[in-house]
């Protein structure tokens, strides 16, 4: 586990917060958002963690939605604002900020003073562990992010498909120029199990998460499959781990807390 890891000089901690990890993607639409909403909820709830979760994806935020929350954040007397709490997880997305539809279009500074407000002012209290929903890519924001915030670590999630494991490895280099250590990667959508014959299906292709973390010498967390349930359960915004806690699916995103 990476607790207690977060001992890098030059990013500011956050009071209160012992760990602080990202979950990214090289690539949009992987599931990062996803694995980092259950994985906060099963470290919550089956791991009885005090945990956060920051929606850092500023330009796509989807916790609102996912965590079921709407309600504009509280401010506290000295200009924090509150988080709000949901399914046992502190949240803090830049959509309880903005007007829904509202399309979110930063330029370089304003996305820099945006995560600024989402992370050192926002009154997170006492927290194990801060689980940031990162922007996907390798751009601007979400170096600044890695070099801003004391990360322990960074969990990437891919699909098995080529061109999403290509842009692992350039996420995976871009944690490393700013020295936080890769957690290893957690492979979405690995595999759909037919409801009616109970045979796997390898949509996405087979394997190619794990060896790609062979490959780098990186940890291989898990799998999570391709689950009809896992998309209708983050659209009613009840985490799976909520909604069937004693699935198979939500068994896999408990493993991924445990070795987190
Ligand atoms: P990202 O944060 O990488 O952009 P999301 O977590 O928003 O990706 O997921 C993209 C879409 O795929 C969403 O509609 C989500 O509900 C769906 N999804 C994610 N993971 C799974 C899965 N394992 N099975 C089925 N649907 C999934």
């Amino acid at each position: 586990g990476i607790r207690g890891l977060s001992s890098r000089g030059a990013a500011l901690r956050l009071e209160g917060v012992d760990d602080i990890i990202a979950v990214a993607s090289g690539k949009g639409g992987v599931g990062k958002s996803t694995t980092a909403v259950n994985l906060a909820v099963a470290l919550a709830k089956r791991c009885g963690l005090k945990v956060g979760l920051l929606d850092a994806d500023i330009y796509g935020p989807s916790i609102p939605t996912m965590m079921k929350i709407h309600e504009k954040p509280e401010v506290t007397e000295d200009k924090k604002m509150v988080p709000i709490e949901s399914y046992g997880v502190k949240c803090m997305s830049m959509g309880l900020l903005v007007e829904k539809d509202a399309p979110i279009i930063w330029r370089g500074p304003m996305v820099m003073s945006a995560l600024e407000k989402l992370t050192r002012g926002v009154d997170w209290g006492n927290l194990d562990i801060l689980v940031v929903d990162m922007p996907p890519g390798t751009g601007d924001a979400q170096i600044s992010m890695s070099q801003r915030l004391q990360l322990s670590g960074a969990l990437i999630v891919s699909t098995p498909q080529d061109v999403a494991l290509i842009d692992v490895r350039r996420g995976v280099r871009m944690f490393s120029k700013v020295d936080v250590p890769i957690l290893g990667i957690v492979e979405n959508m690995s595999y759909f199990r037919c409801h009616h014959c109970h045979q796997d299906s390898f949509i996405f292709g087979k394997g190619g998460a794990h060896k790609t973390a062979d490959d780098m010498g990186l940890n291989f967390i898990g799998e999570i499959p391709l689950e009809g349930k896992i998309r209708e359960c983050s659209d009613e915004g009840v985490p799976i781990v909520i909604s069937s806690p004693d699935s198979a699916v939500s068994e896999a995103y408990t493993d991924v807390a445990l070795k987190v």
